[in-house]
């Protein structure tokens, strides 16, 4: 804390992380003397810049963009940008941490990176969204490379987003080249990258549920949010026979007693990815559907529960009423949604808790293969994504398991990813000696 005055959300991080290396890491005494934890802490570098823009209405708008570049041990850094009036330095330098390990427990060459602006997209023009964009690459350009650094999308960063970036960078270096990942389909993206995060993230949870027997087939299921991540989630869930009840915006809750339909969910794409429209829309258009202003799922009936909005949505007393309705899984499809106090409470009473790092690490596995894609000038089938991307949740749910597995059988997802995605960076850094 005294370290890093003011940064909450990224001494939170970091805490998480060490609480469960600590132990771990007393009787290795290499990773110890070299001080493994508190370099990963420390940030390689962090690239602050002003930007400039021009609104609709002439006045000239001032901004403050970042990169944050944590570690680049096992590959180029790698992570997303995040447009939203909420990012500073510290909550970027917690995605960023936390990069530096989901992207090592994918097992591909990636380091962890992340950044992004205080601009808000809502509500602007599409001219005004692509001048933001072509200023903030205009100095995002020297920082990045496709060995170097690869952005990708975050919150408020979507395909619009990264058109107009890729459309910056290979004017300004006259090079096209796979820097950015998230790309559309037309100009080198990958098929199954928009799908991945969500999808991945019911994938770890079909497995966390087989391994005790039971399946998602008939399970209430609340989902946060109406991004990317949870509209995907939604849809893997409801195509494996899952009951979706609710999904959210910041505006506040839908919520669907008999689950949301296939067709439903589609509409509410359309609404929500192509519209930029408002989830209380919904309950305009269809009967069933209840909408709360300002309501949070976490006290509605279900079973499994999966935030897929933002960082801290659930605290500990909405982790105590997820207990108390019988809740038997938490799966994080954001970045850390789940507070430390309220994992603690999901531990304590048993739960299965899968954290995002795991759990949403399907979105930049699947990145990583846009990379490779990329690099060999070739696009891979669908299928065969999907596939890989199946196969990958897979690997990663099972390194959890080998690092979480406690003496009376429960499983710590969260500390068996933090084990497993520690170890191969802190090996890399070994290997390079002290830098
Ligand atoms: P989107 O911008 O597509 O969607 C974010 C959703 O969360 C929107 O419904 C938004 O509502 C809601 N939301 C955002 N901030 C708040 C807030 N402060 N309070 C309430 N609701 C909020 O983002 P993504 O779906 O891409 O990302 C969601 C989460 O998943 C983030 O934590 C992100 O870091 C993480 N993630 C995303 C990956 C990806 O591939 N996209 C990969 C791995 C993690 P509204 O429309 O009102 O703003």
């Amino acid at each position: 804390k005294k370290r890093n005055p003011g940064q909450d959300e990224f001494v939170q991080a970091v805490h998480e992380v060490s609480r469960d290396i600590f132990d771990w890491i007393q009787d290795k005494r290499e990773y110890h003397e070299a001080e493994i934890l508190r370099r990963i802490a420390e940030p390689d570098r962090i690239v602050s810049f002003r930007v400039c823009w021009e609104d609709d209405d002439h006045n000239i708008r001032v901004e403050r963009g970042w990169r944050v570049q944590n570690n680049n041990a096992i590959g180029p850094y790698k992570g997303g940008l995040r447009f939203h009036p909420s990012v500073t330095e510290s909550v970027l330098k917690f995605l960023a941490f936390e990069q530096t390990f989901k992207n090592s427990l994918t097992g591909l060459p990636m380091g962890g990176g992340k950044g992004g602006a205080n601009f808000n997209p809502k509500g602007k023009s599409d001219a005004e969204v692509m001048r933001f964009c072509q200023s903030f690459m205009t100095e995002l350009y020297r920082h990045i490379g496709p060995d170097v650094d690869v952005p990708a999308g975050d919150i408020g960063v979507g395909s619009r987003e990264i058109g107009y970036l890729f459309g910056q960078y290979k004017r300004i270096t006259n090079r096209w080249e796979g820097v950015l990942t998230g790309k559309a389909n037309e100009y080198g993206g990958s098929p199954m990258r928009v799908e991945a995060t969500g999808y991945g993230a019911v994938h770890f949870l079909d497995h966390m549920l087989k391994r005790r027997d039971e399946e998602i087939e008939g399970k209430r299921i609340v989902i946060s949010g109406s991004g990317n991540v949870a509209l995907h989630a939604a849809e893997k869930a409801i195509a494996l026979g899952g009951k979706v009840v609710s999904l959210s915006d910041s505006d506040g809750v839908i919520h669907v007693k008999d689950g949301i339909g296939a067709e439903q969910l589609e509409w509410i794409k359309q609404l929500k990815i192509e519209e930029r429209g408002r989830i209380s829309e919904v309950a305009d258009k269809y009967d069933g559907v209840e909408f709360h202003e300002d309501g949070e799922p976490w006290g509605i009936d279900a079973d499994i529960a999966m935030p897929c909005a933002t960082q801290n949505e659930i605290g500990p007393d909405e982790a105590k009423t997820l207990v108390d309705n019988g809740v038997m899984a938490v799966v994080e499809g954001a970045n850390m949604p789940t507070t430390n106090d309220a994992v603690e409470v999901l531990r304590d009473a048993k739960l299965l808790f899968a954290p995002g790092k795991a759990a949403n690490a399907g979105g930049v596995a699947v990145s990583g293969l846009e990379m490779s894609q990329n690099a060999e000038r070739v696009s891979w089938q669908r299928e065969k994504l999907e596939d890989m991307l199946a196969d990958l949740m897979e690997d990663i749910h099972g390194k959890c398991v080998e690092h979480g597995e406690c003496s009376d059988g429960y499983i710590d997802y969260a500390k068996g990813a933090n084990i497993a995605g520690f170890r191969k960076v802190a090996d890399a850094m070994l290997a390079f000696g002290v830098m």
